[in-house]
């Protein structure tokens, strides 16, 4: 993970000429917080775990990012992630920076009081790092709007109400509508752009999905409402097929009752493997990272791949896919949506005043189409791929502000 980010963003630091100097103030966590949590469990035994909390960059507002409790944790996965924030909240010019966090536990071998217990342990060590202009913290794998909800509390009761400390909270928390489909519809706005730009529409636009939780079953129920046709999905457990289109609001139905679009009758089953190579015009990987390697990129037939999961691509496929004329509309752009939607969630936590959903669509479709049309406009310039210019708007964003605020008299161009 970390050697792919860091492989895109040097592809982009190599149009922009950049000095090793700068990629390394760029490159580098402002903090790297790492702290002891120690609780008893439930039934009395010391459990023990560390957390960590990575602040990439503040240059354009505060940190932001998600916590994940996984056994996996550690300052490294924390770090590239954390990076990942930056660059995404500068390229739909969302006034954040980025940052990461976890802890090395593993929750499904927890209780619901043992992980309370763990998180406010983590916050007490924290709280001094992150707050509503400082970090905002989000859920992540393995954590939920509960997670937000204990963070919430934990930190308002130093600091006075503040429900602005985290974003992803419950709607009846100050939770915000919309967020829940936001990363599933900005993927949809996303592959609508890139359908324009080739002449085409949604409208009998086939699509293959690989995953279908959140971002997954929004981005199918989104897109066939605008009369695309989901021929193919797959999630963990199985795969169904269906030339004439799924059923989606049957499928969604289905996989809520199932927790697996397995067994969907208004389809045939396949092996999950093939819906990355299946025969449709566009491909969503919203499941996991690194699901296009260069072990199936050849076989890919679609001819637009919209990133929708984080890093589903490696370097080495997206050079095949490249090659192959395969349009990649990259993850910090396509799934931008989700922390378009949280920036309106902070927004109205700081107001105290609740948008409307109509709002907040109207908001995020104008959001993901101008951040859009920024890098279109730099693969135009430059004659570059999608990617590269999304990292070269990211790091002019980020790097011109970086500059700016440390004051410094050194000329740098980042044009
Ligand atoms: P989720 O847990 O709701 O859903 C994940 C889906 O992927 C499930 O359907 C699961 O069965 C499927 N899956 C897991 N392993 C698979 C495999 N080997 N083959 C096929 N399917 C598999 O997660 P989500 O929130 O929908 O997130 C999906 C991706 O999008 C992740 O990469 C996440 O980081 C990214 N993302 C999510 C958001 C958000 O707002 N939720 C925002 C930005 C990026």
């Amino acid at each position: 993970m970390l050697s792919d980010s860091q492989h895109y963003f040097g592809r982009a630091a190599d149009v922009l000429g950049l000095s090793p100097k700068i990629r390394a103030i760029l490159l580098t966590p402002r903090r790297c917080v790492k702290v002891e949590i120690v609780v008893e469990s439930d039934d009395g035994k010391l459990m023990h775990f560390i957390g960590y909390r990575v602040q990439h960059s503040d240059a354009r507002g505060p940190y932001k990012g998600g916590l994940r409790y996984h056994p996996s944790m550690d300052e490294d996965h924390a770090a590239a992630l954390a990076s990942l924030m930056t660059w995404k909240t500068a390229v739909v010019d969302v006034p954040f920076g980025g940052a990461k966090g976890g802890i090395d536990c593993d929750p499904s071998e927890m209780s619901r009081f043992e992980l309370e217990r763990v998180t406010r342990a983590f916050i007490e060590q924290i709280e001094e790092v992150i707050g509503p202009n400082r970090d905002i913290l989000a859920p992540d794998v393995n954590t939920n709007a509960d997670v937000m909800a204990w963070i919430m509390d934990a930190y308002s009761s130093h600091y006075g109400f503040s429900p602005g400390v985290v974003t992803g909270k419950p709607l009846h928390l100050f939770g915000s509508v919309g967020r829940e489909e936001a990363t599933g519809r900005g993927v949809m706005y996303a592959l609508d752009e890139a359908l324009n730009d080739r002449g085409q529409s949604l409208a009998g636009t086939t699509i293959a999905i690989q995953g279908f939780g959140n971002v997954g079953s929004n981005a199918a129920r989104l897109t066939a409402e605008r009369g695309a046709k989901i021929v193919a999905v797959a999630d963990h457990v199985g795969a169904v097929a269906n030339e004439a289109g799924l059923d989606i609001s049957a499928l969604v139905d289905w996989a809520a009752k199932e927790r697996t679009v397995a067994g969907f009758p208004g389809g045939e089953p396949f092996d999950g493997v093939k819906v990355i190579t299946w025969p449709a015009d566009v491909l969503i990987p919203a499941a996991l990272e690194g699901a296009i390697t260069d072990k199936n990129a050849a076989d890919v037939k679609a001819g637009i791949v919209v990133e929708a999961a984080n890093a589903p691509t490696t370097p080495e496929a997206d050079a095949i896919l490249k090659d192959a004329g395969v349009l990649v509309v990259p993850d910090i752009l396509a799934n931008a949506g989700g922390v378009n939607v949280s920036y309106f969630e902070w927004v109205q936590n700081v107001q105290r005043f609740r948008w409307e959903l109509d709002r907040i669509t109207a908001e995020l479709e104008k959001s993901m189409r101008r951040a859009y049309a920024s890098v279109r406009d730099i693969t135009q310039e430059r004659k570059i791929d999608l990617r590269t210019a999304a990292f070269v708007l990211a790091i002019q964003r980020v790097g011109r502000a970086t500059l700016s605020r440390r004051g410094t008299h050194e000329e740098i161009d980042f044009d």
